[in-house]
Parts: structure tokens; C-alpha cells; sequence
């Protein structure tokens, strides 16, 4: 199938392209963002790839219908950047990659962990410039501390397991009580509990209304002091102002994040060299107790390779008119909406 693919990198294109030898759809790269203005690069291509800051709205999908494209290819999870009731207007399939990279993005957020403990991040700078003073490294041993884990589906889960591997009592918290999470000594809690006990909270939920800005001022009064946060899963988990309160006050006692809610703005683009407009974002950067990564976690090899080669089955089955394991379907009275990717 012809295939026009925005948002293209690079590592994009190397793994698609690798994936696609034995396959041989007709992939053409385009580096731009698909949004209303760029969708008329794509007329005559029936099928249109996009990844997590593409903008398949409404608008956007009638261009593309009326040039005849009749397939949007997701190679991520999350479809909250796609109008499901105007593709299913449209007759437009929409296919995703469901799960690429859990063990990527769980062993990411025990990278922020580590990381901020020990402050290697800051260490990493000294012993390059020559200071080998101790003075600001200090650290505690993550043995014997009680990680709260909010949301312990695929990711939430495998973290659990390597937390408890350093010996660690695990709270959880979800709307449905993971019996692997239960196995591993896993204690269910309602959130109140989690926060006052947690020495590390690990956000693992998706972003849906209910998890808007989970971590707010109110949450914020309720952690026991110094706590360690982790967001490796969507930017608007965490209310960012009152965070940025928090850590001024040494309530929050650090945190690492590879999401930010406004992130559509900076991430994936190299941007050094730009006068960067956010201040909440450039304000987070100025604490030396902060950690972020610019949307990372699920960035490995084997999460490349998954990636690529589901979504050229993608591609195969609608193609092919077989039934699509990975289609999404417009749910009318699925009222809210989930906004995870
Ligand atoms: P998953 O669907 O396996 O697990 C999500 C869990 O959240 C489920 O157990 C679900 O019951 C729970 N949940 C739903 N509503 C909840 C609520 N209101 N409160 C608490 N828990 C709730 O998803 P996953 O594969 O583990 O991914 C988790 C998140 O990680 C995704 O939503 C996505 O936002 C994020 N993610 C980030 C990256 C990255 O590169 N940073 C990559 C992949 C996924």
C-alpha cells in the first residue's frame, strides 16, 4: 500500500525501512507534522502513519478523505490526537500499535529514580570539571522504602517487580487490583494512603478526565515530605504550577519526568539555540533536584523494531481486508474519552 509517514525521524525511517524489506509497501517519508496544512502532502496516498503529536482532527481527516486516503496508521498507543467520530464519518480505518515498550518505559522511570537519588545527573557534571567534593550528593539507599505505584497495568506492574527486587514495600493504586500486582506483595490503597506512605510515587495511569492533573495542590499537602515523584506516563497527570510549588518548598523532595503537559511544544525537536517561550517548563529546569527527559521512555531498539512491524501488519491486514486486531473503533457511547498515547 502507498503509504505517506509524517513526523518522520531518522530512527523512524531506519526501522520502518528495515521492516518493510519483506513486506514492500510503498513508504514515503515526509519530516513534517500532519496537521490541516500539511495534510494535502499526503493527496492520492490511502494510507496516512502518524505518531503522537500529529494532529488527526476533524478537518484534517476531511482533506485527507477527499484525496483519498482511507487508513490512519498509529505507530503509537494512544489515540487521543485522532477524531474517531469524524474517520468513522469519513469511512477512514484507524489502526494503533497497542503495547511496544513496557519494559523500556518501566526500567526509564527506575533510570529517573536512581538517577535523582544519587544525583549522578549532577555528579556527571562535577567530575567533568574537575569537582570531586560529596557536598549536595547526598542520597539514601532505596532498600527498604515504600514505592507507591498508581496505575499497575503493563508498565506499573513491571515496575513493581524490579522495585521489589531492590527490596522495596510496594503501595499500588488502580481501579482494578492487578492479581500479579497482588502476587508480588503488592498492597491496594486508596490514594490518601499511597500519598502519606510513598517515599517514591510513580505515575502509571493513562490520561483520561479522572487522572487530569492527579498530582494537584490538594495531593501535593497529602505526600509525606521529601517525596520523589515519577511521570513517565502523560504530562497532564501533573498539575506542573503546583509542583513547582511544591518542590519550592521541599514538600516534593525531587522530581523526574519524561512527559510534560505542554510538551508538544518543545519534544522531539531539537531546539537548542531558541529562545524557549515556556516558563513553567524553563522554571522546572532550574532546580537542581529536577530530572527531565524529553519523552524517551519507550525509545529502545526493541520497541523500534515492535513498532515498525506492527504497524506494517496493520498496513497488510486492512490491505488485505482481513480483521485488524490492532483497529480502532468509534465508540458512540463510550462518552469519555481516554487520552493516553
Ligand atoms: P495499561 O493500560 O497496561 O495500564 C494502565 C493502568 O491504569 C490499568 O491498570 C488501568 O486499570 C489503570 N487505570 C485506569 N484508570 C485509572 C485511574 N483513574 N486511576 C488509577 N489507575 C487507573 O497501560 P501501560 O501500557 O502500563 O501504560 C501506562 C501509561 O504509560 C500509558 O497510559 C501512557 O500514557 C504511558 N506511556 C508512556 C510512554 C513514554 O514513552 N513515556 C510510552 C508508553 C506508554
Amino acid at each position: 500500500m502507498k503509504v505517506a509517514v509524517f513526523s518522520t525521524k531518522a530512527y523512524d525511517r531506519q526501522f520502518l525501512e528495515a521492516a518493510n524489506a519483506p513486506k514492500q509497501h510503498d513508504l514515503v517519508f515526509f519530516e513534517p507534522r500532519l496537521n490541516q496544512d500539511t495534510a494535502i502532502l499526503a493527496a492520492g496516498f490511502p494510507a496516512v502513519c502518524v505518531f503522537v503529536h500529529d494532529q488527526v482532527d476533524a478537518a484534517t481527516l476531511e482533506i485527507l478523505a477527499s484525496r483519498g486516503t482511507r487508513l490512519i496508521v498509529l505507530r503509537c498507543a494512544g489515540f487521543n490526537n485522532v477524531d474517531l467520530k469524524a474517520a468513522n464519518k469519513l469511512g477512514v480505518n484507524v489502526v494503533r500499535v497497542p503495547a511496544y515498550s513496557p519494559y523500556g518505559v518501566a526500567e526509564h522511570a527506575v533510570g529517573l529514580i536512581l538517577s535523582l537519588n544519587r544525583k549522578i545527573h549532577r555528579a556527571y557534571n562535577r567530575v567533568r570539571e574537575g569537582n570531586f567534593a560529596l557536598d549536595g550528593l547526598l542520597g539514601f539507599n532505596i532498600n527498604g522504602r515504600t514505592v507507591g505505584i498508581i496505575g499497575t497495568g503493563k508498565i506499573g506492574l513491571i515496575l513493581g517487580q524490579i522495585m521489589k527486587g531492590f527490596g522495596c514495600r510496594l503501595l499500588a493504586y488502580d481501579v482494578y487490583h492487578n492479581p500479579e500486582m497482588l502476587a508480588l506483595g503488592g498492597e491496594y490503597v486508596e490514594l490518601p494512603e499511597l500519598f502519606a506512605n510513598s517515599d517514591i510515587i510513580s505515575l502509571h495511569c493513562p490520561l483520561m478526565p479522572q487522572t487530569h492533573h492527579l498530582i494537584n495542590a490538594e495531593a501535593i499537602e497529602q505526600v509525606k515530605p521529601g517525596v520523589m515523584l515519577i511521570n513517565t506516563s502523560r504530562g497532564a497527570l501533573i498539575h506542573t504550577q503546583a509542583v513547582i510549588e511544591g518542590l519550592k518548598t521541599g514538600k516534593i523532595g525531587s522530581l523526574g519526568v519524561d512527559v510534560y503537559e505542554q510538551e508538544s511544544e518543545l519534544f522531539f525537536e531539537d531546539l537548542s539555540g531558541e529562545i524557549i517561550q515556556d516558563d513553567i517548563f524553563q522554571r522546572l529546569t532550574t532546580f537542581p533536584n529536577v530530572l527531565i527527559t524529553g519523552h524517551q521512555a519507550f525509545f529502545t531498539e526493541d520497541a523500534l523494531r515492535n513498532i515498525a512491524e506492527t504497524t506494517l501488519n496493520n498496513i497488510a491486514d486492512i490491505e488485505q481486508g482481513r480483521s485488524c486486531p490492532n483497529e480502532i473503533r468509534y465508540q458512540p457511547e463510550v462518552e469519555a474519552k481516554v487520552l493516553v498515547s
